[in-house]
């Protein structure tokens, strides 16, 4: 998992060639080369010159893709911050390469914020809406439920801002790891289109059944995060790049048991409200398996991830607004509903799928592969 020292290094030794001469020109007017750590399923990480677009200054890291906030100070609903202070060289070919390890974490979060911005628009996340560049804090100590100082990456629905801890781990820097951004960057889409669109309907934890759809909520949010954060990276076990102790939990690729009834998971909300990331990995499992059995390659399986995602999220208020005021919605409902949208059609993905559901609800979803 420790992949990532040795491009720090790499990055930091290059400063000392003499073909790199400091970067005076702060003022961009167009797309440039960077050095930075690349993820692909074929190689791992490498390092490679990547084009960002979108910067105007890289000096104080300004551009259209991202606003960045260091000692950065929130409140409710408002954040301050100064601009980051990035040093780069330029190589003889051109390429900018960073001369410290924060510089290199910062450029390439940007990258990947830029990258984000633009499947935003490719998949209408937001419809034809122009989005603001996102907002960033980086290095903000962020503490635990027990006040205990946690290394971490969190997205805040009142400040609209994705919040990333110090790094002191050997492992790769949250800020560098494309899965870890996506994921974040996800978590925006469902506090827009779900809990601000549920207004006051939003479960409350007033009653135990408010509870269990809190957690159903939760569940559903870091499992459609996760799925964005695999089609983003083509990574399978991208959270333990940077958080080795979660893989067991979050890895995609393990195998998928069958999702627990709603009464099953009741009790376990009522019991731990904060166990949802295993519900919500089940939930990324299976959408991550519908994708590859209904793709001929990795590309294909996280373009069609993505675009049930975007179709599905919207769905989710009204789906939840009919259920019967004594009913609890059953993860394998949201399932069949998500699959109904797939318009899953071949046999071979029912017979796949269906064993992974409780019976009714499997009897379903092989049902709605009949018709047009
Ligand atoms: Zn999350």
């Amino acid at each position: 998992v420790r992949y990532f020292p040795p491009f720090f290094l790499t990055a930091i030794c290059l400063f000392g060639i003499s073909s790199c001469s400091p970067n005076r020109q702060t003022k961009i007017g167009g797309a440039i080369l960077v050095q930075l750590p690349i993820y692909s399923p074929e190689q791992g990480y490498f390092l490679a010159p990547t084009e960002i677009k979108t910067l105007t200054n890289i000096d104080r890291l300004e551009g259209t893709s991202a606003q960045f906030y260091v000692e950065a100070k929130a409140d409710l609903n408002n954040m301050t911050g100064h601009a980051p202070q990035i040093r780069t060289v330029k190589s003889k070919s051109g390429v900018h390469v960073a001369t410290d390890v924060y510089s290199l974490q910062l450029l390439t979060l940007y990258h990947h914020l830029e990258k984000l911005r633009e499947m935003d628009v490719k998949y209408k996340v937001w419809g034809d809406a122009v989005q603001k560049p996102r907002k960033v804090a980086v290095f903000l100590p962020m503490v635990d439920d027990s006040g205990r100082a946690e290394v971490n990456a969190r997205y805040s629905g009142e400040l609209d801002a994705v919040l990333f801890s110090p790094f002191p781990d050997q492992s790769l820097p949250l800020m560098a790891n494309g899965g870890v951004i996506a994921h974040e960057h996800f978590h925006s889409f469902f506090y827009k289109q779900v809990i601000q669109e549920l207004k006051d309907k939003f479960p409350k934890e007033e009653t135990d059944r408010d509870v269990y759809h809190r957690y159903l909520f939760s569940a559903l949010n870091e499992g459609l995060a996760d799925v964005w954060g695999w089609a983003y990276s083509g990574d399978d076990d991208f959270v333990r790049r940077s958080i080795p102790r979660e893989s067991y939990l979050r890895k995609m690729d393990t195998p998928l048991v069958k999702v627990q009834s709603a009464q099953d998971i009741f009790h376990n909300a009522v019991r731990d409200p904060k166990s949802f990331y295993s519900l919500g990995t089940q939930f990324a499992k299976f959408i991550r398996l519908m994708a590859v059995n209904e793709s001929r390659n990795r590309f294909e399986a996280a373009d069609l991830a993505r675009k049930w995602v975007v179709q599905f999220l919207p769905q989710i208020k009204e789906r939840y607004l009919n259920l019967n005021e004594d009913t609890l919605w059953d993860p394998n409902d949201i399932l069949v509903s998500f699959a109904a949208n797939a318009l899953i059609e071949k046999t071979k993905s029912c017979s796949k799928l269906e064993k992974y559901l409780q019976q009714d609800q499997a009897k379903i979803l092989c049902k709605s592969k009949a018709s047009p």
